[in-house]
């Protein structure tokens, strides 16, 4: 008998081996591993679980269905909440949301629900379970701009309440950070992503890519000639930040956003693709976070001895826990309490190395964090010829320099009401990370949701 206090284990491709691949790493549940772990759920009554959830999926049902073996009706009960569960199942910070508030993690660890949702979710792809359809169309026309996991899922709700939605893209591809940040080897891009995006497409929803709101149409047109009732704003925040230090400039520093893209939506990786990538024989690349991460894993995966450059420590680090021990075992090397002061450039103007100073920890700063604090006299010189700067991202100011009335807060975020999504400017909505900046994919996925009901309610009010 399995010791109930423990998840049953994942299996995963060995370090050494994936190290050298873009495939997954994770190979999830089978349906054994899937029914025992869904046996150490209790049900609870008033589940905690699912008040962890920002989209508020009926947890202790699912899992029970899974239990049962009843792996269709699991997918049903997630796919009234979720229009993502495959992708969720992979990427969400379970840790900090549902599997934090589980109650078996007091005595032991937690139910595994995302490992459960993703052997759901991909069960139900392989057996060709698609979630129910939608209403009757109402006749309401309503335009949802992006299509990252906040507009997926706006408009895969309004959809399925019978609303007419096109969701415009600037990119060729639709998915958003789905299809042009997270690396491969932690989200296929075919299997999964797209199949997922093809559920929402499903219900009805059109997508028309290459489509730059601000450029090719404004969202006053949109609501004054294209006959929209409504926009839902789900452009995220796409916008890199640098530090401002001496070098940067240099031929050899990339901002983490553009080092993906090329890999993932652009598919460097692979000899079939044309598409230019700087293969670095040592990298460094500076922030702690999930994009740090992926932009480190992908580096070592195309060739190169790759460095975490992070200021703080590793208790502080953003990135998920996860993600950082799968890094490690992989080669990642850490260099903490360290932070750049310039990136030193040879003669033809490209990266030679890095100087950086080391740091400690002194009383916390406004983020409840430990500030870091250079050490004087601690600069020393990493020897790398490629630097990936991961610092955060801000949203695109190009919606709301174009779209008049729509108000921005300092970090030039969008302004909208958590609970209805509604912005200063009537008709228009907006959620995910155009509004709280850089968050998590199941945030953006509560916002979208949220501002479906806010867009029924609007227009519905109207008549
Ligand atoms: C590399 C990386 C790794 C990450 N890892 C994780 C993780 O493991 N777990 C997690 O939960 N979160 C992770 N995140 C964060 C998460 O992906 C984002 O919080 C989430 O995707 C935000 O969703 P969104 O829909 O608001 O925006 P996005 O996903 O950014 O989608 C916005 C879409 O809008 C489009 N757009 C922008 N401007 C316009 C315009 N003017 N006209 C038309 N379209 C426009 C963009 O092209 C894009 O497709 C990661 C982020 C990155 C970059
Ligand atoms: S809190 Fe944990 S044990 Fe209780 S219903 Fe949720 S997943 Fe099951």
């Amino acid at each position: 008998m399995a010791d109930v206090l423990k998840k049953v284990p994942v299996r995963e491709q060995d370090p050494k081996v994936r190290a050298t691949n873009f495939e997954e790493v994770c190979y999830g549940y089978n349906k054994e591993e899937a029914v025992e772990e869904a046996s150490r759920c209790i049900h609870c009554k008033n589940a905690k679980c699912v008040t962890g959830c920002p989209v508020n999926i009926d947890i202790p049902d699912f899992i029970g269905a899974v239990k049962e073996g009843n792996f269709e009706e699991a997918y049903q009960i997630i796919s009234k909440s979720s229009a993502l569960p495959a992708i969720c199942g992979r990427v969400c910070p379970q840790e900090s949301q549902c599997e934090g508030k589980c109650i078996r993690g007091i005595k032991g660890e937690p139910v595994s629900i995302g490992k459960l949702e993703r052997f759901v979710a991909d069960w139900a792809r392989e057996n060709g379970i698609k979630p129910a359809p939608a209403a009757e169309k109402n006749g309401h026309k309503v335009a949802v701009i992006g299509s990252g996991p906040a507009g997926l899922t706006c408009a895969g709700d309004l959809a399925k309440l019978g609303y007419d939605v096109t969701i415009f893209e600037a990119l060729h591809k639709a998915g958003g950070v789905l299809s042009y940040g997270i690396p491969e080897f932690r989200l296929p891009k075919d299997k999964v992503v797209a199949a997922e995006i093809e559920n929402v497409k499903s219900l009805g929803v059109k997508i028309e890519t290459n489509v730059i709101i601000g450029k090719s149409v404004t969202i006053d047109e949109l609501l004054k000639e294209e006959g929209f009732e409504a926009v839902f704003i789900g452009s995220g925040a796409g916008l890199p930040m640098f530090m401002g230090i001496p070098g940067e400039n240099a031929n050899g520093v990339f901002s983490a956003n553009e080092f993906l893209t090329r890999n993932n939506l652009m598919k460097a990786f692979r000899d079939d693709y044309m598409t230019p990538i700087h293969h670095g024989k040592k990298v460094a690349v500076v922030g702690g976070g999930n994009v740090a991460m992926d932009a480190a894993r992908t580096a070592l995966r195309l060739g190169a001895e790759v460095y975490i450059v992070y200021r703080r420590g590793e208790e502080e680090l953003p990135a998920r826990k996860e993600e950082v021990h799968h890094a490690k075992e992989e080669g990642i090397q850490f260099h903490l309490l360290c932070n750049p002061t310039e990136i030193l450039v040879d003669e033809n103007g490209w990266v030679k190395g890095m100087r950086c100073i080391r740091m400690e920890l002194g009383e916390p700063d406004a983020s409840g964090r430990r500030r870091p604090v250079e050490i004087p006299g601690s600069e020393f010189e990493l020897e790398v010829d490629t630097v990936i700067m991961s610092l955060g991202t801000s949203p695109n100011p190009l919606i709301s320099s174009t779209t008049i009335g729509l108000d921005t807060n300092r970090r030039k975020c969008i302004v909208a009401d958590e609970e209805t999504g509604q912005t200063s400017k009537e008709g228009v909505f907006a959620g995910g990370d155009a509004v709280t900046g850089a968050a998590t994919v199941i945030l953006a996925m509560g916002a979208g949701k949220s501002a479906a009901k806010g867009i029924h309610e609007f227009i519905m009010g109207k008549k």
